[in-house]
């Protein structure tokens, strides 16, 4: 096993160990955590730029908050999908549909569609999920101190639906020195078509 290799190797283990740690106190906390997020929704409108399926801009747009009970939400939505989006699960880290995809195209809300990441902002965190150095529009998603789990994190939620999207950490890439880590299960790629 050459150094590189190693490094790669004890890097790795340690983002499992780490999310074992993670999910085994989201596990113990689940119940801590069945309060339903859309009773502390506001409903009142938003603004939010809007993006075709190719990645062109369409403009700023004032829409209402798309606030739905969990009832609405499930049958919207695959149980995983739920988790995250609704209750602030995090997916398994190297078994989402896109930590690996290099393909160009749009990253949507897989709850609202809401336009959330370009490809062009995509790097390899080697985390193991999504993680891009800026969101496509800072009026689309929002950001707010997260203290569960004895963790000073901050959580990204879609502006418009408000799901649970990931964490946004300040090590990442220049030119912004963030890192939006997301759960794939909270996007649907939208890939750009060939011209
Ligand atoms: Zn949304």
């Amino acid at each position: 096993m050459n150094d590189l290799t190693r490094r790669g190797f004890i890097f790795s283990a340690a983002t499992l160990a780490a999310y074992g740690l993670l999910v085994g106190v989201q596990r113990a906390c689940r119940s801590a955590l069945a309060s339903d997020k859309s009773s502390k929704a506001n409903s009142g409108p938003v603004q939010i730029e809007t993006f075709s399926d190719d990645g062109t801009r369409i403009g700023l747009q004032t829409e209402n908050k798309i606030v739905k009970s969990d009832s609405e939400w499930r049958k919207l939505l695959s149980s995983d999908e739920f988790d995250v989006t609704r209750k602030a699960d995090t997916e398994r880290p190297y078994t989402g549909a896109y930590f690996n995809n290099h393909d160009p195209g749009l990253y949507r809300c897989i709850c609202c569609g809401n336009a959330l990441f370009s490809s062009d902002t995509k790097f390899d965190s080697g985390t193991g999920w999504p993680s891009f150095w800026a969101p496509i529009a800072k009026e689309n998603v929002s950001t707010s101190l997260d203290l569960s789990f004895g963790m000073r994190r901050d959580e990204v939620t879609c502006t418009l639906c408000d799901a649970h999207l990931g964490h946004v950490f300040d090590d990442g890439p220049k030119p912004t020195g963030l890192r939006y880590c997301m759960n794939s299960l909270a996007l649907r790629f939208m890939p750009r078509a060939k011209s």
